[in-house]
This record gives C-alpha cells, sequence and structure tokens, in this order.
C-alpha cells in the first residue's frame, strides 16, 4: 500500500491520542513514523544536561551543530539515541515535555529540527506526528489530520499512560501542566499549534483509538 501516499500529518495537542494512531495508521500502511515530539524532547534534553541558558541561542546553535540525533522505529516508541546515547525514556517524563515546549519556541531549535524532518520525509510513506507537520514540515502532505480531544479526557489519558511506565502521577497536576503547553504551543509566534486549513479535524472524546484509524483510512480512500 505504501505507493499510495507520500506523506500523511497528524497534529493536535499533547493527548489527543496522536502517538498511538499515528503509529497504528503507519503500521496499518506499512509507512515509516515519524515522531517529531520526540524530536523536540530530545533537545529539550540535551539543553537541559548542558546547562545552557535558554535565551542562550548562539550557544544553542551550537551544540545542535555538533549534535547526533537518531530515530530507530520499533514496535512501540520510536527509539531515541541522542550522542549515541539511548534516551527513549529520558524524554518521556512530563518535565521533559514541558521543557520541550519551552525549546520548541527557539528559532533555532524549529529550524535545525525542521529540516531534519523534511530529510526524514523525503524518503516517502511517512506518517509524522507533531505540531506543526501539516502547516509548516510539509505543506504539500497528501492528507492532514488535525486531533482534539478536551484538556479533561486528554489529562485522563496522559495519566494512566505515565502510571503504566511506573511514574507517581497527579492528575490534576498533569491537567495544569497540559492547559499551559496548549496555551504556549498554540500562542507562539512560529509555528503555532494550529490545524492546517485543508486538514481533516476530528475530536477523539468519544472515539476509540481504532475508530479513528478506520476512520483515517476511510479518508485515504477517498483520496
Ligand atoms: O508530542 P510531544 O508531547 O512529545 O511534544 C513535546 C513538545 O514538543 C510539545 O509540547 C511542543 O511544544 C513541541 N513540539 C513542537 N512541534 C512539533 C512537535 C512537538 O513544537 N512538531
Amino acid at each position: 500500500m505504501a505507493e499510495r501516499g507520500k506523506i500523511i500529518t497528524i497534529d493536535g495537542p499533547s493527548g489527543s491520542g496522536k502517538s498511538t494512531i499515528s503509529r497504528r495508521l503507519a503500521a496499518r500502511l506499512h509507512y515509516t513514523y515519524l515522531d517529531t515530539g520526540a524530536m523536540y524532547r530530545a533537545v529539550g534534553l540535551l539543553v537541559n544536561r548542558s546547562g545552557i541558558d535558554l535565551d542562550d541561542e548562539a550557544d544553542i546553535q551550537k551544540i545542535l551543530e555538533g549534535m547526533d540525533l537518531q530515530l530507530l522505529p520499533g514496535d512501540g516508541d520510536t527509539r531515541v539515541i541522542l550522542d549515541r546515547e539511548d534516551v527513549s525514556s529520558a524524554i518521556r517524563t512530563a518535565e521533559m515535555g514541558m521543557v520541550a515546549s519551552r525549546v520548541s519556541a527557539l528559532p533555532v531549535v524549529r529550524k535545525k529540527l525542521t529540516e531534519l524532518q523534511r530529510t526524514l520525509g523525503l524518503r516517502g510513506a511517512v506518517v509524522a506526528e507533531g505540531r506543526d507537520t501539516g502547516t509548516v514540515v510539509f505543506p504539500e502532505a497528501e492528507l492532514k489530520f488535525y486531533l482534539d480531544a478536551s484538556p479533561e479526557e486528554r489529562a485522563r489519558r496522559r495519566s494512566a499512560q505515565l502510571r503504566e511506565q511506573g511514574h507517581d502521577v497527579d492528575e490534576k497536576e498533569i491537567l495544569a501542566q497540559i492547559k499551559k503547553r496548549d496555551k504556549d504551543d498554540s500562542a507562539r509566534s512560529l509555528a503555532p499549534l494550529k490545524a492546517a486549513e485543508n486538514a481533516v479535524i476530528i475530536d477523539s472524546s468519544v472515539m476509540t483509538i481504532e475508530e479513528v484509524v478506520n476512520f483515517m483510512l476511510d479518508q485515504l480512500d477517498k483520496k
């Protein structure tokens, strides 16, 4: 089926089910899943560890130039290798989500990661997931989706996911973080979180993952 389309984008806020749905859709189509959020998280970790001030774009640019970031698609979450270290677990914490949101507003970071994502997209047959994959990274994508769900439902899902991974979770705190990230991601001037004009908007609050994936496959069939 891979020849049917080249790039499908799925954007939306945190906890909207994007990752699971993107992964499943990619698997059904035999496409590659591109987790752009994992890339922003990896940069967040790198900047955090280096102790560089978030306002210091010149120094951040320097460490980005030397950064070796690799994504290895697997059965579950994408494995993320940063400078030869597997940081897949380290980047997927609530704290790193907040750090990623902060570094993702920096022009040097967006430029670097957008270029990298476009290079990965050149291979085609990709399901790209993030905040700006349909609006900025792949404006020519064959099919674009914007996935949403209520903040409360998203906080519930994210808390369950973190608990499953063995983290201690305060759901109220997660809801507050989700609302703050939504606000920051939507309000930033550069590549804000928003639906592309030609995106199909899906509210996943009352749909199962399987229903959303099937709906997406139907949309692709109609193309
Ligand atoms: O999707 P995930 O929660 O892993 O993304 C972490 C953060 O990275 C988001 O809150 C957002 O600020 C940033 N991000 C972005 N553009 C993308 C993907 C993620 O700005 N395409």
